[in-house]
């Protein structure tokens, strides 16, 4: 079993105090890796090394910083099965889904790349006798918090676009998938990134992150993780007027009308729901169906469930995989047997061996279930039944939560009607609720979070917007 260090101004390290912790496989229950347990003194020693890079990673050409972004994407793909075991082992992703997040991971890497030579300012034609115009600047030195479910790509949304827009970055991954952040280290080091221009520590959110965050050396925290963890680091962000960006949880609608083909609803119910063990922000969370075809789509949707390969993630035909943690199997079965006690017909799953719980369908759910109201993070489907699209609008907008939601109808004319009604960040229209794109504006609104993720999005938010003017001619002034 290996001990990592952390990267720290280009070296790795050990923590100040010589503390470090367990990253559990979350499948064999084996420890997988030995990780620094930093505390507030690595947060010091990396805001300083990462503060000292600030002039000489900022003023380098937008070219140089692309061309050290692109040759991460290049070894990220050369380096496909080292990244997706580590993915497999501390993460408890399947193959599929390893392949697929590193896919997404090198395209965005390609993306942001680009997007180094695309920091633009605007002119101002306002007043002929001077030149006004807006420069970006980078924010400074960056704080990248991430969550453990998708652990490489979302914390190369923040990683990438805060070096391509000229930043140093210090990166925090999160303490059950510590090693793909360490990895990420690693990967840019191999691209001879310029020392102290990314840092990356390993430890709780709770002491680590409070210090970076309470650090003033830190100008712009960006976090992706739970409402309750989102709202903390704000607040705390907040004390020192420092922005944030916040990509939190979510209880995702996917709405299928009367029209629909039963089938590909199935389909994309259960990619949406079952992707990853619903472990997804995006995963869907509430399916809202038209009741002329409910009973025959649950049904359907439960054959699938009971269909899917579970157990071994290692295994590349296995769907589902385990769950992060014991806790969470313990959680999730819990909005499962609360549901089934109030009324809830149990149509697949609600079983688990070890941390694989498997894919499980409830039908006659009602909205005061807390399986319909709060984000589960496990693979589960409630159905509820609804009159009309009117109906399904409202249901579905009944949430804290505003990420992204699904429609399937083939009528263009409900579809946009739900599309512009829906209180989310993304709608995708004859498709589930989990998609992304490298250049989209990736995010939600309510508590999902705030602020948007993806190409000329990321250079907005971390970016400063700086007004110019210089004056041609002398001006005469009143006095
Ligand atoms: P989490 O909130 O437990 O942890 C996220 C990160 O925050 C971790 O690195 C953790 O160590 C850190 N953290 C925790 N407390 C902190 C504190 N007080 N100060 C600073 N940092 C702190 O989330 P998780 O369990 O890792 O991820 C699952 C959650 O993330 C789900 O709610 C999911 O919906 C959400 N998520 C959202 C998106 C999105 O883009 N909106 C994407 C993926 C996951």
């Amino acid at each position: 079993m290996k001990t990592y260090q952390m990267f720290i101004g280009g070296e790795w390290v050990d923590a100040v105090s010589g503390a470090t912790f367990d990253d559990v496989n979350p499948y064999t229950g084996e420890v997988f890796a030995r990780v620094q347990k930093g505390d507030d003194k690595d947060a010091d020693r990396a805001m300083a090394d990462a503060y000292a890079a600030r002039k000489p990673w900022s003023s380098t050409r937008s070219l140089e910083r692309s061309l050290v972004i692109s040759k991460a994407a290049q070894v990220l793909e050369e380096s496909r099965m080292e990244f997706a075991e580590v993915l497999t082992a501390e993460g408890g992703s399947t193959f599929g889904k390893a392949m697929f997040e590193i896919s997404q991971t090198v395209d965005l890497l390609l993306t942001a790349g680009a997007d180094a030579k695309r920091i633009l300012g605007e002119t101002f034609h306002t007043d002929p006798r001077k030149l006004s115009m807006t420069l970006r600047r980078p924010k400074g030195t960056v704080l990248a918090i991430s969550p453990w479910n998708f652990p490489l790509i979302l914390s190369m949304y923040k990683v990438a676009y805060g070096l391509a827009t000229g930043n140093t970055v210090v990166f925090k991954p999160s303490s059950e998938t510590p090693v793909i952040g360490l990895k990420i280290g690693e990967l840019f080091e191999r691209c001879e990134l310029l020392p102290g221009a990314l840092n990356v520590v390993t430890g709780p959110g709770s002491v680590l992150g409070n210090a970076l965050i309470d650090d003033d050396r830190c100008s712009y925290v960006t976090i992706t993780g739970e409402t309750s963890t989102g709202r903390i680091v704000a607040q705390r962000a907040a004390a020192g007027l420092k922005e944030c960006t916040l990509e939190l949880g979510g209880k995702n609608p996917l709405i299928i009308l009367a029209d629909a083909d039963i089938d590909y609803a199935v389909n994309a119910a259960s990619f949406g729901a079952f992707m990853h063990q619903g472990q997804i922000c995006m995963s869907v969370g509430r399916v809202v169906v038209e009741e002329p075809i409910v009973e025959e789509f649950a049904a359907k949707l439960a054959e699938k469930a009971a269909s899917l390969p579970a157990g071994d993630p290692t295994i590349p035909e296995t769907v589902i995989g385990p769950l992060i943690n014991e806790d969470q199997v313990k959680k999730v079965d819990g909005y499962v047997q609360d549901a089934v006690a109030a009324g809830a017909k149990l149509l697949a799953g609600g079983k688990y061996e070890g941390r694989v719980y498997q894919a499980t369908v409830l039908s006659n759910v009602t909205r005061d279930m807390r399986a319909w109201q709060e984000e589960i993070f496990g693979p589960v489907a409630p159905v509820l039944a609804v009159a009309d699209e009117k109906e399904a609008l409202e249901v579905a907008n009944d949430t804290i939560y505003g990420l992204s939601a699904g429609v399937i109808t083939p009528d263009l004319e409900k579809a946009i009607y739900l599309a512009e009604g829906l209180e989310v960040g993304m709608v995708h229209v004859n498709d589930a609720s989990i998609d992304a794109e490298a250049s989209v504006p990736f995010g939600g609104s309510k508590w999902s979070g705030q602020g948007r993720e993806g190409g000329r999005y990321s250079l907005d938010a971390l970016t400063e917007l700086k007004w110019v003017t210089i004056q041609k001619e002398k001006r005469s002034y009143p006095f």
